[in-house]
Protein backbone atom coordinates (compact mmCIF):
# COMPACT_ATOMS: atom_id res chain seq x y z
CA UNK A 1 0.00 0.00 0.00
CA UNK A 2 3.02 2.61 0.76
CA UNK A 3 4.47 1.62 -2.17
CA UNK A 4 1.21 2.83 -4.21
CA UNK A 5 0.74 5.89 -2.35
CA UNK A 6 4.54 6.46 -3.58
CA UNK A 7 3.75 5.71 -7.30
CA UNK A 8 0.82 8.00 -6.83
CA UNK A 9 2.81 11.07 -5.15
CA UNK A 10 5.41 10.35 -8.14
CA UNK A 11 2.83 10.49 -10.62
CA UNK A 12 1.34 14.19 -9.23
CA UNK A 13 4.52 15.12 -9.08
CA UNK A 14 5.35 14.50 -12.33
CA UNK A 15 2.60 16.09 -13.67
CA UNK A 16 2.92 19.36 -11.52
CA UNK A 17 6.38 19.30 -13.58
CA UNK A 18 4.92 18.80 -16.41
CA UNK A 19 2.46 21.71 -15.95
CA UNK A 20 4.93 23.95 -14.70
CA UNK A 21 7.21 23.32 -17.82
CA UNK A 22 4.67 24.05 -20.26
CA UNK A 23 3.63 27.22 -18.80
CA UNK A 24 7.79 28.72 -18.06
CA UNK A 25 7.69 27.52 -22.35
CA UNK A 26 4.20 29.11 -22.96
CA UNK A 27 5.68 32.69 -21.15
CA UNK A 28 9.00 32.16 -22.47
CA UNK A 29 7.47 31.66 -26.52
CA UNK A 30 4.96 34.66 -25.52
CA UNK A 31 7.49 36.75 -24.15
CA UNK A 32 9.48 36.84 -27.68
CA UNK A 33 6.13 38.82 -29.23
CA UNK A 34 4.57 40.17 -26.24
CA UNK A 35 5.42 43.89 -27.02
CA UNK A 36 4.63 43.62 -30.70
CA UNK A 37 1.40 42.23 -29.95
CA UNK A 38 0.40 45.26 -27.74
CA UNK A 39 -0.02 42.60 -25.01
CA UNK A 40 2.50 44.73 -22.69
CA UNK A 41 1.32 47.85 -20.54
CA UNK A 42 2.56 50.02 -17.64
CA UNK A 43 1.23 50.87 -14.59
CA UNK A 44 1.61 53.21 -12.72
CA UNK A 45 2.00 53.73 -8.63
CA UNK A 46 2.24 57.21 -6.70
CA UNK A 47 5.09 57.84 -4.22
CA UNK A 48 3.73 60.46 -2.04
CA UNK A 49 6.38 62.65 -0.34
CA UNK A 50 5.76 63.05 3.26
CA UNK A 51 6.98 66.65 3.68
CA UNK A 52 4.65 68.51 1.42
CA UNK A 53 1.70 65.98 1.53
CA UNK A 54 1.73 65.87 -2.06
CA UNK A 55 2.23 63.40 -4.92
CA UNK A 56 5.58 64.16 -6.33
CA UNK A 57 6.20 61.10 -8.35
CA UNK A 58 5.17 57.71 -9.80
CA UNK A 59 6.36 53.80 -10.69
CA UNK A 60 5.93 52.51 -13.99
CA UNK A 61 5.44 49.10 -12.75
CA UNK A 62 5.30 46.28 -15.99
CA UNK A 63 1.98 44.21 -16.95
CA UNK A 64 1.50 41.71 -19.21
CA UNK A 65 -1.75 40.10 -20.33
CA UNK A 66 -1.18 36.85 -22.31
CA UNK A 67 -3.60 35.59 -24.52
CA UNK A 68 -4.29 32.43 -23.10
CA UNK A 69 -2.85 32.62 -19.79
CA UNK A 70 -4.43 36.24 -18.69
CA UNK A 71 -2.94 38.33 -16.63
CA UNK A 72 0.87 37.26 -15.84
CA UNK A 73 2.99 39.29 -12.86
CA UNK A 74 5.87 40.43 -13.21
CA UNK A 75 7.34 38.76 -10.61
CA UNK A 76 6.86 35.64 -12.46
CA UNK A 77 7.52 36.93 -16.14
CA UNK A 78 10.68 39.14 -15.34
CA UNK A 79 13.18 36.58 -14.19
CA UNK A 80 12.11 34.16 -16.86
CA UNK A 81 12.53 36.92 -19.12
CA UNK A 82 16.09 37.60 -17.64
CA UNK A 83 17.58 33.93 -18.19
CA UNK A 84 16.44 34.14 -21.71
CA UNK A 85 17.65 37.11 -22.45
CA UNK A 86 14.51 39.09 -23.65
CA UNK A 87 15.11 41.20 -20.84
CA UNK A 88 16.96 44.10 -22.57
CA UNK A 89 13.91 44.76 -24.68
CA UNK A 90 11.26 44.80 -22.35
CA UNK A 91 13.05 47.37 -20.18
CA UNK A 92 14.03 49.81 -23.00
CA UNK A 93 9.96 49.41 -23.82
CA UNK A 94 9.32 50.50 -20.53
CA UNK A 95 11.84 53.33 -20.54
CA UNK A 96 10.68 54.49 -23.84
CA UNK A 97 6.68 54.55 -22.67
CA UNK A 98 7.28 56.17 -19.32
CA UNK A 99 9.49 58.73 -20.65
CA UNK A 100 6.98 59.29 -23.21
CA UNK A 101 4.36 59.48 -20.12
CA UNK A 102 6.66 61.67 -18.11
CA UNK A 103 5.96 64.35 -20.50
CA UNK A 104 2.31 64.42 -20.77
CA UNK A 105 0.01 62.96 -18.75
CA UNK A 106 2.50 62.66 -15.91
CA UNK A 107 4.60 65.94 -16.49
CA UNK A 108 5.71 67.46 -13.21
CA UNK A 109 6.38 64.18 -11.72
CA UNK A 110 9.43 62.30 -10.90
CA UNK A 111 8.97 59.21 -13.33
CA UNK A 112 10.65 55.76 -12.13
CA UNK A 113 11.69 52.97 -13.85
CA UNK A 114 12.66 49.70 -12.74
CA UNK A 115 15.51 48.27 -14.59
CA UNK A 116 17.32 44.60 -14.52
CA UNK A 117 20.87 44.28 -13.31
CA UNK A 118 21.78 42.50 -16.59
CA UNK A 119 20.88 45.17 -18.47
CA UNK A 120 24.12 46.77 -17.16
CA UNK A 121 26.46 43.75 -17.69
CA UNK A 122 26.48 45.32 -21.41
CA UNK A 123 27.95 48.67 -22.37
CA UNK A 124 24.38 49.37 -24.72
CA UNK A 125 22.37 50.94 -22.13
CA UNK A 126 23.30 53.80 -21.72
CA UNK A 127 23.25 54.90 -25.43
CA UNK A 128 19.45 53.71 -25.16
CA UNK A 129 18.95 55.86 -22.14
CA UNK A 130 20.78 59.22 -24.07
CA UNK A 131 18.32 58.38 -27.38
CA UNK A 132 15.63 57.80 -25.11
CA UNK A 133 16.11 61.28 -23.01
CA UNK A 134 16.39 62.62 -26.24
CA UNK A 135 13.81 61.28 -28.54
CA UNK A 136 11.05 61.62 -25.06
CA UNK A 137 12.45 65.23 -24.04
CA UNK A 138 12.19 64.68 -20.14
CA UNK A 139 14.38 66.26 -17.77
CA UNK A 140 17.26 63.76 -16.68
CA UNK A 141 16.40 64.76 -13.55
CA UNK A 142 12.88 63.73 -13.44
CA UNK A 143 13.77 60.28 -14.41
CA UNK A 144 14.75 58.31 -11.96
CA UNK A 145 16.25 54.33 -12.35
CA UNK A 146 15.18 51.64 -9.83
CA UNK A 147 18.23 49.09 -9.65
CA UNK A 148 18.74 46.01 -6.72
CA UNK A 149 20.98 45.03 -5.21
CA UNK A 150 22.15 42.14 -7.23
CA UNK A 151 23.85 44.92 -9.70
CA UNK A 152 26.51 45.83 -6.95
CA UNK A 153 27.37 42.14 -6.49
CA UNK A 154 27.77 40.46 -10.14
CA UNK A 155 30.41 43.04 -11.12
CA UNK A 156 31.26 45.90 -8.96
CA UNK A 157 33.55 47.52 -10.84
CA UNK A 158 31.71 47.58 -14.17
CA UNK A 159 28.50 48.75 -12.46
CA UNK A 160 30.47 51.35 -10.92
CA UNK A 161 31.70 52.58 -14.29
CA UNK A 162 28.17 52.33 -15.65
CA UNK A 163 26.27 54.02 -12.62
CA UNK A 164 28.65 56.89 -12.75
CA UNK A 165 27.67 57.39 -16.45
CA UNK A 166 24.40 56.98 -15.96
CA UNK A 167 24.40 59.53 -13.19
CA UNK A 168 26.59 61.88 -15.51
CA UNK A 169 23.75 62.31 -17.77
CA UNK A 170 21.16 64.06 -14.63
CA UNK A 171 19.39 60.82 -14.42
CA UNK A 172 18.56 59.82 -10.47
CA UNK A 173 19.61 56.50 -8.85
CA UNK A 174 17.24 54.44 -6.72
CA UNK A 175 18.32 51.67 -4.78
CA UNK A 176 14.94 49.40 -4.73
CA UNK A 177 14.57 46.78 -2.33
CA UNK A 178 17.34 48.03 0.22
CA UNK A 179 18.15 45.73 2.93
CA UNK A 180 17.47 42.28 1.28
CA UNK A 181 20.42 41.71 -0.68
CA UNK A 182 23.62 41.21 0.15
CA UNK A 183 25.68 44.33 -0.60
CA UNK A 184 28.16 45.95 2.00
CA UNK A 185 27.54 49.11 4.04
CA UNK A 186 30.57 50.35 2.15
CA UNK A 187 28.96 50.27 -1.36
CA UNK A 188 26.73 52.69 -0.49
CA UNK A 189 29.42 55.11 0.19
CA UNK A 190 30.83 54.46 -3.02
CA UNK A 191 28.03 54.33 -5.49
CA UNK A 192 25.94 57.10 -6.68
CA UNK A 193 22.46 56.47 -5.59
CA UNK A 194 20.70 59.43 -4.60
CA UNK A 195 17.64 57.25 -3.09
CA UNK A 196 17.53 53.95 -0.51
CA UNK A 197 14.37 52.12 -1.26
CA UNK A 198 13.22 50.37 2.36
CA UNK A 199 12.25 47.05 1.65
CA UNK A 200 8.79 46.50 1.61
CA UNK A 201 8.94 43.02 4.21
CA UNK A 202 10.38 45.71 6.96
CA UNK A 203 7.75 47.75 6.91
CA UNK A 204 5.04 44.53 6.42
CA UNK A 205 6.55 43.95 10.03
CA UNK A 206 7.18 47.17 11.52
CA UNK A 207 4.26 47.32 13.81
CA UNK A 208 5.01 43.66 15.29
CA UNK A 209 8.78 43.26 15.15
CA UNK A 210 10.95 45.53 17.39
CA UNK A 211 13.68 44.97 15.12
CA UNK A 212 11.90 45.47 11.71
CA UNK A 213 11.28 49.14 13.11
CA UNK A 214 14.81 49.48 14.12
CA UNK A 215 16.19 48.40 10.85
CA UNK A 216 14.17 50.76 9.52
CA UNK A 217 14.83 54.07 11.70
CA UNK A 218 18.95 52.47 11.12
CA UNK A 219 18.58 52.90 7.18
CA UNK A 220 16.84 55.89 7.83
CA UNK A 221 19.16 57.40 9.74
CA UNK A 222 22.21 56.43 7.94
CA UNK A 223 20.63 57.87 4.50
CA UNK A 224 20.50 61.05 5.91
CA UNK A 225 23.57 61.18 6.77
CA UNK A 226 24.91 59.95 3.74
CA UNK A 227 22.81 62.58 1.86
CA UNK A 228 20.22 60.27 0.22
CA UNK A 229 17.11 60.25 0.14
CA UNK A 230 14.50 57.59 1.72
CA UNK A 231 11.18 55.74 0.39
CA UNK A 232 9.58 53.37 1.76
CA UNK A 233 7.60 50.18 -0.14
CA UNK A 234 4.13 48.45 0.87
CA UNK A 235 2.72 51.05 3.43
CA UNK A 236 -0.69 49.74 3.96
CA UNK A 237 -1.83 51.29 7.43
CA UNK A 238 -2.04 54.58 9.10
CA UNK A 239 0.15 52.85 12.32
CA UNK A 240 2.73 51.76 9.15
CA UNK A 241 2.31 55.61 7.89
CA UNK A 242 3.01 56.96 11.27
CA UNK A 243 6.41 54.83 12.82
CA UNK A 244 7.86 55.51 8.78
CA UNK A 245 7.36 59.35 9.46
CA UNK A 246 8.55 59.06 12.79
CA UNK A 247 11.85 57.14 11.60
CA UNK A 248 11.79 60.13 8.78
CA UNK A 249 11.38 58.72 5.60
CA UNK A 250 11.14 61.24 3.08
CA UNK A 251 8.73 59.32 0.83
CA UNK A 252 6.11 56.33 0.97
CA UNK A 253 4.30 54.23 -1.36
CA UNK A 254 2.16 52.02 -1.13
CA UNK A 255 -1.73 50.04 -0.72
CA UNK A 256 -2.48 52.70 1.79
CA UNK A 257 -2.25 55.34 -1.01
CA UNK A 258 -2.64 53.61 -3.93
CA UNK A 259 -2.09 50.25 -5.85
CA UNK A 260 -0.34 50.32 -9.30
CA UNK A 261 -2.99 51.85 -11.92
CA UNK A 262 -3.22 52.15 -15.32
CA UNK A 263 -2.56 55.83 -16.85
CA UNK A 264 -6.09 57.33 -17.05
CA UNK A 265 -6.68 56.39 -13.12
CA UNK A 266 -3.63 57.95 -11.77
CA UNK A 267 -4.44 59.83 -8.38
CA UNK A 268 -2.82 62.81 -9.55
CA UNK A 269 -4.56 64.25 -5.89
CA UNK A 270 -4.80 62.65 -2.48
CA UNK A 271 -8.94 62.47 -2.07
CA UNK A 272 -10.52 64.24 0.58
CA UNK A 273 -10.85 61.24 3.23
CA UNK A 274 -7.30 59.95 2.57
CA UNK A 275 -5.65 63.38 3.52
CA UNK A 276 -7.76 63.75 6.74
CA UNK A 277 -6.48 60.46 7.73
CA UNK A 278 -2.79 60.97 6.83
CA UNK A 279 -3.10 64.70 8.97
CA UNK A 280 -4.59 62.71 11.66
CA UNK A 281 -2.21 60.06 11.66
CA UNK A 282 0.85 62.95 11.57
CA UNK A 283 -0.49 66.30 12.42
CA UNK A 284 1.74 67.54 9.55
CA UNK A 285 2.12 69.12 7.34
P1 LIG B 1 9.42 46.54 -7.14
O1 LIG B 1 10.06 47.44 -8.12
O2 LIG B 1 10.04 46.44 -5.79
O3 LIG B 1 7.90 46.99 -7.06
C1 LIG B 1 7.11 46.92 -5.90
C2 LIG B 1 6.10 45.78 -5.97
O4 LIG B 1 5.31 45.78 -4.78
C3 LIG B 1 5.10 45.92 -7.12
O5 LIG B 1 4.74 44.59 -7.53
C4 LIG B 1 3.91 46.58 -6.44
O6 LIG B 1 2.68 46.33 -7.10
C5 LIG B 1 3.94 45.94 -5.09
N1 LIG B 1 3.35 46.79 -4.04
C6 LIG B 1 3.35 48.13 -3.97
N2 LIG B 1 2.74 48.58 -2.85
C7 LIG B 1 2.34 47.47 -2.17
C8 LIG B 1 1.65 47.28 -0.91
O7 LIG B 1 1.28 48.21 -0.19
N3 LIG B 1 1.44 45.98 -0.53
C9 LIG B 1 1.83 44.92 -1.31
N4 LIG B 1 1.57 43.69 -0.85
N5 LIG B 1 2.50 45.07 -2.48
C10 LIG B 1 2.74 46.33 -2.92
P2 LIG B 1 4.70 44.19 -9.06
O8 LIG B 1 4.08 45.29 -9.85
O9 LIG B 1 4.10 42.83 -9.13
O10 LIG B 1 6.23 44.12 -9.49
C11 LIG B 1 7.08 43.18 -8.92
C12 LIG B 1 8.52 43.40 -9.30
O11 LIG B 1 8.72 43.16 -10.70
C13 LIG B 1 9.02 44.82 -9.07
O12 LIG B 1 9.35 45.01 -7.71
C14 LIG B 1 10.23 44.85 -9.99
O13 LIG B 1 11.34 44.26 -9.37
C15 LIG B 1 9.77 43.97 -11.15
N6 LIG B 1 9.34 44.81 -12.27
C16 LIG B 1 8.15 45.39 -12.51
N7 LIG B 1 8.17 46.12 -13.66
C17 LIG B 1 9.43 46.00 -14.16
C18 LIG B 1 10.10 46.52 -15.33
O14 LIG B 1 9.57 47.30 -16.14
N8 LIG B 1 11.41 46.13 -15.52
C19 LIG B 1 12.06 45.30 -14.63
N9 LIG B 1 13.34 44.96 -14.87
N10 LIG B 1 11.47 44.83 -13.51
C20 LIG B 1 10.17 45.16 -13.29
MG1 LIG C 1 10.80 49.32 -8.04
MG1 LIG D 1 10.94 47.32 -4.47
MG1 LIG E 1 11.15 44.03 -5.95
Amino acid sequence: AAKEAGRGRWRSYSHELGDANRRRLSIEQGLRSAIDNGEISLHWQPKLDLQSGKITGAEALMRWHHPELGAISPMEFIPIAEQCGLIDSLDIWALTEACRAGTKELAGLTIAVNVSASQLQFGEYLHHLKQVLRSSGIAPEKLELELTESVLIEDADKAMTVLNDIRSTGVRLALDDFGTGYSSLSYLRRFPFDTLKIDRSFVTELLTKQDARAIVRMIADLAKELGKRTVCEGVESDEQLQLVRAAGCHEIQGYLISPPCPLAAFPHELDAQLRARLLAAAGTP
